[in-house]
């Protein structure tokens, strides 16, 4: 919660806060991934939503619907024949959304690299990626950590200043 509360006042328990940071801070705080497994990298994604790993402590819970889900995880190898599909899934989520690619195939085409002429190179050739997590495959720790990064990415976000800041900007732009 830091940066949340920026000024507490014990008597009556009144908090003050930015809308940004209360906003980011429930986003963050309950991530809601579709799991994309494409490949052998899709084990290690499975392992990772398995309890051993517990990621119910990050307030992360895998749902099975695009349209429950604001982190798609693109785990494995993106064939041609695959990308339309990743992409109108992606399509089907609501806003704001992210994608974590998981996997060399999935960040740059891996093996397939040189000769795979049916592996599109690199997922963020279809849609955007916001981290990246390498390994072939990355082992569960390494998507956690890129569940980590991506809360971290999140937290900077602001929803509400870009709007506040072109009305501020239309207002001294009227005054001339
Ligand atoms: Fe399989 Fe490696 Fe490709 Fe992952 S990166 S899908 S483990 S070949």
């Amino acid at each position: 919660m830091k940066g949340l509360l920026d000024q507490k006042f014990n008597e009556g328990g009144i908090v003050i806060t930015k809308v940004d940071d209360l906003i980011n801070w429930a986003r963050l705080s309950s991530l809601w991934p579709m799991g994309f497994g494409l490949a052998c990298c899709a084990i290690e994604m499975m392992q990772t939503f398995a309890s051993g790993y517990d990621l119910d402590r990050f307030g992360i819970m895998p749902r099975p619907s695009p349209r429950q889900s604001d982190v798609m995880i693109v785990a494995g190898t993106v064939t041609f024949k695959m990308a339309d599909r990743i992409r109108r899934l992606y399509e089907q989520m609501p806003e704001p959304r992210y994608v974590i690619s998981m996997g060399s195939c999935s960040n740059c085409g891996g093996p397939y690299w040189e000769h795979g002429y049916h592996v599109v190179k690199g997922v963020d050739r279809i849609i955007p990626v916001d981290v990246y997590v390498p390994g072939c495959p990355p082992r569960p720790e390494a998507l956690i950590g890129g569940f980590l990064k991506l809360q971290e990415k999140i937290r900077t976000e602001s929803l509400v200043a870009p709007k506040a800041i072109m009305e501020m900007e239309e207002e001294l732009a009227s005054q001339g």
